[in-house]
């Protein structure tokens, strides 16, 4: 079966590294998706021992989740004062008020709706729990515009609005483009409609971008699980996630015969063929099928570990297999049995994604339910 090793120690290391970047300022974690498809409770643990207070999901129902794994942790997670905060961020569902005012969840307010929702919820429950707001600046994806913003500000003003976070998002912090010095000043002028509350603006690629940009609160996800967060940002990521299966089969195909599915082309050499048991269907793309070097090139495909090597992809990877080429393998370097690498330490996810037509986030979050995750106590890639 595929197994997805996890490197705790990994995880914990990168989330030290971008709280090192910016002293004195909160460092968070984006968990949503099930913590970026590793397991958010166990994600959530390995950084709430690292120090990380401060944890953010899309869906109230996930929230709920982390909170219930969240009070299993030692008893000192779980009293008032030391409580994690969970973040919502994709706002306010009118039947989910109860269940964030039950489970200690903050929603992030985007549209005048989600106001009107939280307050009318405050108000039945006579609870005066805090909430976040976003505010849009660029990405026309979620968050209150200037004019709902100054609506919002008068109601914190007036005391009618609590407000614990004040926040924006990031649409291109990890390309070397302008848009997010432009966010930066709309976020500073906004925000400052709301004096004293907190504010944070930054994803991974945001804590790379420097000091003026972390604000109070950062809010990293990929970097966490090992991917990239813009130019000059691999070096300091530790790989996190090992996406392993092994060989079922080693078989020569002889120059002109067919390989796969479709039979997308025809060998132009004899070539030794590696049948792995992980496809599609785990979350190994298919888009990350190659030609492979012993065929007809249509266009290169993805790249795998074996024996220590980097081989190619051959032909279509299909649901619950994928054809390794290992012709430039020693003869008997590859046995049944033996595990081939598709992501990990040694072959980069980003490269794999790219290869793919996707990105690391894709990989990791697609991973299949049946993907054995193996958490580590110990430094495995070390
Ligand atoms: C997912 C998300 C993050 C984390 O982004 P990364 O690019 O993974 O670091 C931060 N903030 C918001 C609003 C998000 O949706």
């Amino acid at each position: 079966m595929p197994v997805v090793e996890i490197d705790r120690a990994a995880l914990i290391a990168n989330w030290r590294m971008l709280d090192l970047r910016n002293p004195g300022v909160r460092t968070g974690a984006a968990v949503k998706a099930n913590g970026y498809g590793l397991g958010a409770a166990e994600v959530t643990a390995a950084l709430w021992e690292a120090g990380c207070r401060d944890f953010f999901v899309a869906w109230a129902e996930e929230g709920a989740v982390l909170r219930d794994s969240l009070e299993r942790l030692p008893a000192n997670a779980s009293t008032a004062s030391a409580a994690p905060r969970i973040f919502v961020l994709q706002g306010l569902e009118p039947a989910t008020v109860l269940l964030h005012l039950a489970r200690n969840l903050t929603p992030v307010l985007s549209t005048p709706d989600d106001i009107t929702i939280w307050r009318e919820g405050l108000r039945a429950a006579a609870s005066k729990t805090p909430a976040a707001v976003q505010l849009e600046t660029g990405m026309n994806r979620l968050g209150l515009t200037s004019k709902d913003a100054r609506l919002a500000a008068d109601l914190a003003a007036s005391g009618e609005l609590e407000l614990c976070l004040v926040m924006s998002h990031l649409a291109s912090a990890d390309e070397p483009t302008s848009q997010s010095a432009e966010q930066l000043e709309r976020f500073r002028a906004l925000a400052g409609l709301f004096p004293s509350v907190p504010r944070s603006l930054a994803n991974s690629a945001g804590v790379f971008l420097g000091p003026d940009y972390a604000f109070d609160l950062t809010r990293p996800g990929i970097a966490l699980y090992g991917g990239e967060a813009g130019p000059g940002s691999s070096e300091a990521i530790r790989a996190v996630a090992r996406l392993t299966a092994s060989v079922l089969q080693v078989r020569i195909a002889k120059a002109g015969e067919a390989v796969g599915y479709g039979a997308a082309a025809r060998l132009d050499r004899d070539t030794r063929i590696a049948t792995v048991g992980i496809g599609y269907a785990d979350g190994y793309h298919r888009a990350a099928s190659g030609a492979g070097v012993g065929m007809r090139q249509l266009r290169p495909g993805a790249e795998a570990i074996l024996a220590g090597r980097r081989v190619p992809v051959l032909g279509r990877v299909s649901m619950d297999l994928t054809l390794l080429d290992v012709t430039a393998l020693p003869d008997d370097a590859v046995q049944p049995g033996a595990r081939a690498e598709f992501f990990g330490p040694d072959m980069p996810i980003d490269a794999v994604a790219q290869a793919a037509g996707t990105i690391a986030y894709e990989l990791l979050t697609g991973l299949g339910p049946r993907v054995k995750r193996l958490w580590s106590r110990d430094d495995t890639f070390s």
